[in-house]
């Protein structure tokens, strides 16, 4: 029987999600390895938004100030219409004084930040393509036909888990109906978050240090074509009512490499199986449309750490389970709030869309600051 330190483990990604894991087993005294199938990190993604239950986390692996000097706190909210019209203004300093800071960041910044708290190597251009479970054991091969054999398998694997596929076969993602693309701009938002409402269509400005990213959405049918030679004229007719200031974002959709995916999330019926747990975007991925699963994946990862830490290589199987045990609730209970959010961008027909606006405008900053409670209040 193996405890603490001579815990065989194995992390599948060295993601947001895999890195919190191995930095909050480390703080335990438990070390892990880390494969990545990338070949190195390469300032891959854009500005994430912090809740104040990811940031603790984070402030209690000793990131605190290192974050502090990569983050940008935001001051205001603002949505507009597409003619450029307020709907909707809150100051996020109340949220702040009651719930604890949010805090926008580049992804980047974000993986440097806990890399800095592990300090095990991320074996990278590293995958697995195998997995066996049998006795008290994990069998698996890696990408380069090497092996290995593990108390535990934690695929921190994303959106596209290959353990998850593994373990439980090509599940199905729900799509929500909505496309989107994600790029950095040069536009001036301050410190202030910034969305555009039209029809069926939405832009999102997001600070972070250097320079704000533009996140835009349109409903669209599910797989639409995206080529980037013709992309920036596609979303320059496509944005054309919205207000010139955030149609000039759209110079820099052109670099083939942005993001552009459809709005896809995944809803499992087990996290686990036997020896093998999901964390992360591999066990909930959440719409962005909430701009929270990189929190919610922070947080389940140091949950994961805490039960793996108390236990002994025997009882790793339960050990797994009381982590879904504590996570499920607060996680479902955020992805169908990121669902239910899917109402602002979706709407295509005028009366929907005079409707969808109407409700913004007569929503008080109090009461829509109020809609985020549940992510703020629970415990984790
Ligand atoms: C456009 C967009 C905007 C978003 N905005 C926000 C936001 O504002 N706030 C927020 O909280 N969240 C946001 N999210 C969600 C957030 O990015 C994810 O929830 C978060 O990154 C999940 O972390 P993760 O570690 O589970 O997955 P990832 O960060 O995707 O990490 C997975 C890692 O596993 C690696 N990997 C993949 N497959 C394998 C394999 N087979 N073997 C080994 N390694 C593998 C990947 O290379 C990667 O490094 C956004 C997402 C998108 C797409």
């Amino acid at each position: 029987m193996r405890y603490g330190q001579d815990l065989r483990l194995l992390i599948v990604g060295g993601g947001i999600a895999g890195l919190t894991l191995a930095a909050a087993l480390e703080q335990r005294g438990i070390g892990a390895e880390i494969v990545e199938r990338a070949h190195g990190y390469g300032g891959v993604g854009y500005a994430l938004s912090l809740w104040p239950a990811g940031l603790n986390v984070l402030n209690s692996l000793g990131l605190r100030a290192h974050l502090a000097g990569l983050g940008v706190r935001p001051d205001m909210y603002q949505a507009i219409d597409q003619r450029g019209r307020t709907l909707l203004e809150a100051n996020f300093g109340s949220f702040a004084s009651q719930y604890g800071d949010n805090f926008y960041i580049s992804r980047a910044s974000l993986v440097d930040a806990l890399r800095a708290a592990v300090s095990i190597p991320v074996a990278f251009g590293r995958s697995i393509t195998h997995l066996h479970q049998a006795g008290d054991t994990v069998a698996v091969t890696f990408n380069d036909g090497s092996t290995g054999e593990y108390d535990a398998v934690l695929g921190a694997d994303g959106l596209g888990s290959e353990t998850r596929r593994l373990v439980f076969g090509d599940l199905p993602f729900a799509w929500h109906g909505v496309t989107g693309w994600a790029f950095w701009t040069n536009i001036d938002i301050g410190r202030d978050t910034r969305e555009v409402y039209g029809r069926g269509l939405y832009m999102g400005f997001f600070p972070s240090r250097g320079r704000p990213c533009c996140f835009a959405a349109a409903a669209s049918p599910r797989s639409a074509t995206d080529d980037p030679a013709t992309r920036r004229a596609h979303l320059e007719s496509l944005f054309s009512s919205f207000p010139d200031w955030a149609r000039s974002a759209l110079a820099t959709c052109t670099d083939p490499s942005i993001w552009h995916d459809d709005f896809l999330d995944i809803r499992l019926p087990r996290w686990t199986q036997g020896r093998v747990a999901l964390v992360g975007d591999a066990a909930h991925a959440i719409l962005p449309s909430a701009g929270v699963g990189a929190s919610l994946a922070i947080e389940s990862a140091y949950v994961l750490a805490d039960e793996l830490s108390r236990t002994s290589s025997i009882r790793i199987p339960e050990a797994l389970l009381r982590y879904e045990h504590r996570r499920r609730a607060r996680v479902d209970g955020v992805q169908s709030q990121s669902r239910q959010l899917m109402w602002m961008i979706r709407p295509r027909n005028p009366l929907a869309v005079g409707i969808r606006n109407a409700v913004m405008r007569a929503v008080s900053p109090a009461r829509f600051l109020s809609m985020f409670e549940p992510l703020m209040d629970s415990a984790i």
